[in-house]
């Protein structure tokens, strides 16, 4: 460790955003970057405490006090290199990874943990920049072929390591692009669609096949892909949104949150949209329906269309500011999140239910929602409703109630999967399916959950791939 003592006199310094001012005026990423000299004192605030509860925390079990300790010393190819041991794609989890290390860091039981994910971002930036970030496709190829379906985080990381390991991978995605919710559903300015391009030309230039638009299980029958292949990896995320059903569900303008957010991104991309189809909130009264990242991104690109107002409603109490005894250090703190999208201009409301849409002409023109209490009763929370009740305007109505579990018909019917009681693709602890051959992972095995999780299962679907195959039966 370079600097024992630099935490107590180096305060924590965040990059911050670009101004609202400017911000909201283009889909460009929001957040900024140190330069190299700040970025360095930033990593030496790491004390190298001998527990790193951060390594602890990140599903990925990155190594963070060595890689801070090299940022300190300016080694960036040897930080990078530490950090890829355990994280294939530290671009993506530096710009958008909720970051249970740093809640975790021993410095955030004084509130000012080390900048960890910025620093993660950072020191890959500065490897993409200076040329250190080559492919490095495998020396042999062990002659046996590998199927990903879906190329989100989970099905990306799979897919390079099980090439790593000299497997022949050819990655399937029903999307025009690959990249899954990272390219269709977290906006631009959380995460720049070129970050995931010049991942995927190094992963193609590795040797792995990617072909797109071919949604298997509906364009390309499963059989051929369990003829064809040694084994067969899932990743298909978890697609089947939640729903509500409240009087009037069925009027104009009340949209799944994804529908819109990657309505917005295939825009941005450039890609063919149905103009009938169309989702616009330019001078709309806007109501987002769920208090979560997803519903904050709807935000976001609510702000940037030009909204009339935004109101993000959540059934849940707010969570208490800055620390929660009910989740202490070193646990996930269940606090209020405010993002970037948040502060660009949107009224926020909690403990509110949606009793009924109300509209004229089969369009959808207000929100009756009911003030609800949460009452602690033998240890399980239960919703009373309290009578009180308040109508929020509403051109447009964005549910974004999360994700129930992956898309059943097509390609898990076909291949037969069992699931578990949540509808997940059911497996043993080597991440096996119920049927010969066929692997889960990401979303698609666990349920919605985050970036960093499913590149975790990712590396773990293909150590276990990579066992199966090179195992003699
Ligand atoms: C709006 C939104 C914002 C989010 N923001 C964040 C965030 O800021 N940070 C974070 O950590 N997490 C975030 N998440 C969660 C994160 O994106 C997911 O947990 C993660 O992408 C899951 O990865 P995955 O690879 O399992 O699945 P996905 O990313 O869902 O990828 C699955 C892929 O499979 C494809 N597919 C499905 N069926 C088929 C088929 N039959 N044939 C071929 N292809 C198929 C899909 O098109 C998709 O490309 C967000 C999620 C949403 C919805």
């Amino acid at each position: 460790m370079g600097n024992p003592k630099a935490f107590t006199y180096i305060p924590r310094k965040e990059a911050g955003y670009r101004p609202v001012s400017e911000r909201i005026y283009d889909f460009g990423e929001v957040e900024q970057t140190l330069n190299r000299e700040d970025r360095k004192l930033q990593a030496s605030r790491c004390m190298d405490c001998g527990i790193p509860f951060c390594h602890w925390a990140c599903p990925l079990g990155n190594k963070m006090p060595e890689w801070q300790d090299l940022i300190y010393k300016g080694k960036w190819k040897e930080g990078v290199e530490v950090l890829h041991e355990t994280n294939n794609f530290p671009d993506f989890t530096g710009r958008i990874c909720p970051a249970p290390c740093e809640k975790s860091c021993v410095l955030a039981l004084h509130e000012a943990p080390v900048t960890i994910r910025e620093n993660e971002a950072a020191v890959t930036e500065v490897a993409f920049l200076e040329g250190m970030i080559v492919p490095r496709p495998p020396k042999t190829r062990t002659g046996k072929k590998v199927a990903v379906i879906g190329s989100g985080p989970a099905g990306l990381a799979a897919a390079q390591q099980l090439n790593r390991k000299g497997h022949l991978v050819t990655v399937y995605e029903k999307d025009k692009y690959v990249g899954g919710l990272m390219r269709y559903g977290i906006p631009n300015f959380k995460l720049n669609k070129n970050v995931i391009d010049r991942r995927i030309a190094q992963l193609e230039a590795e040797g792995i096949i990617f072909k797109t638009n071919v949604e298997v299980g509906v364009t390309l029958p499963g059989k051929k892909i369990m003829d064809n292949f040694d084994a067969v990896c899932i990743a298909i995320g978890s697609g089947h949104p939640r729903d509500i059903n409240p009087k009037g569900r069925e009027l104009k303008g009340i949209h799944f949150a994804m529908e819109y957010l990657s309505q917005a991104n295939q825009l941005i991309m450039g890609e063919k949209v149905d103009e009938r189809k169309l989702i616009n909130a330019k001078d709309k009264h806007v109501v987002v329906i769920g208090g979560g990242d997803t519903g904050s991104d709807c935000v976001g690109t609510a702000v940037r269309q030009g909204a009339a107002t935004i109101t993000q409603i959540e059934i849940l109490p707010q969570p208490p500011v800055g620390k929660n005894p009910a989740t202490p250090w070193p646990f996930y703190p269940n606090i209020l999140k405010t993002s970037s999208s948040h502060l660009e201009g949107c009224t926020r409301k909690w403990s509110l239910n949606t009793n009924q849409f109300t509209g004229k002409n089969g369009k959808v023109t207000e929100l009756i929602v009911e003030e609800v209490e949460w009452k602690n009763e033998n240890g399980k929370f239960n919703m009373v409703p309290t009578g009180k009740t308040e109508t929020l305007k509403a051109d447009l109505v964005f549910l974004a109630l999360g994700f129930v579990h992956p898309v059943h018909d097509g390609l898990l019917t076909e291949l037969g999967v069992s699931f578990d009681n949540r509808g997940n693709v059911a497996t043993d602890k080597q991440s096996r399916s119920s049927v010969a051959k066929v692997f889960a992972t990401g979303d698609a095995q666990i349920g919605a959950s985050l970036v960093v999780r499913a590149i975790a299962l990712g590396r773990k679907v293909a150590e276990d791939i990579h066992a199966e195959l090179t195992t003699l039966h």
